[in-house]
Formats: C-alpha cells, sequence, structure tokens
C-alpha cells in the first residue's frame, strides 16, 4: 500500500495497541480514522438542520399587541398533557415581541 498523501510505502506501526500501516509524514491508514471524520460530518449536518428549521417559521396575518405589525411568525407547542391543546406562539416580525395564544 503507498500513502495518498506522499506516496511513499506505508510500514506496519503500533499505534494505541492497534498494528496500523503508516507513513513517515504522519498519514495513518486506518478504519477508525476514517470513521472519525464521517461521524463529525454527520454532526453538522444536524445542526445545519435545526438552525434552518428555526429559521424557516411561517407567517401569518396577525396584529402585534404591542406595536399593531400585522404580521409575526408563529409556531406550535404540545403541552404536557397529551389531552390538552397546543399552544399557539406568535412572534412580531417587526419588533420581535414574542406572545401565545390559548385555544
Ligand atoms: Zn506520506
Ligand atoms: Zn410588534
Amino acid at each position: 500500500m503507498f500513502c495518498p498523501k506522499c506516496g511513499c510505502i506505508l510500514r506496519p506501526t503500533d499505534k494505541g495497541g492497534k498494528r496500523v500501516l503508516a507513513c513517515g509524514c504522519g498519514y495513518v491508514a486506518g478504519k477508525s480514522e476514517n470513521f472519525n471524520l464521517k461521524e463529525k460530518g454527520m454532526e453538522n449536518k444536524k445542526i445545519e438542520v435545526v438552525d434552518s428549521k428555526i429559521n424557516i417559521l411561517p407567517i401569518i396575518e396577525i396584529i402585534c399587541p404591542k406595536c399593531e405589525h400585522k404580521k409575526a411568525y408563529y409556531w406550535t407547542k404540545q403541552t404536557r398533557a397529551a389531552d390538552e391543546p397546543e399552544t399557539r406562539f406568535f412572534k412580531c416580525e417587526k419588533c420581535d415581541h414574542t406572545w401565545r395564544e390559548y385555544s
């Protein structure tokens, strides 16, 4: 096997009790390294999904009780008891005032 970084021949080395193929330039061949890279990528993806969900809240026409702006973001949240209706939350598009409505 050859090193993909510099083209040298990889030599068997002991690393953390495991026998791996390594190169003098610091490259280490092995499944463990690839696995770590994959996991990191997945973590980043998860965070991105959460962020985009927060940013894409639907806007409805409702009058803000604070500044009387006519549009606000809204989302719903289920209360602890499953048989209770969900609570609607509103956030004014203009002044960021947040309030909720019990249905
Ligand atoms: Zn190398
Ligand atoms: Zn407002």
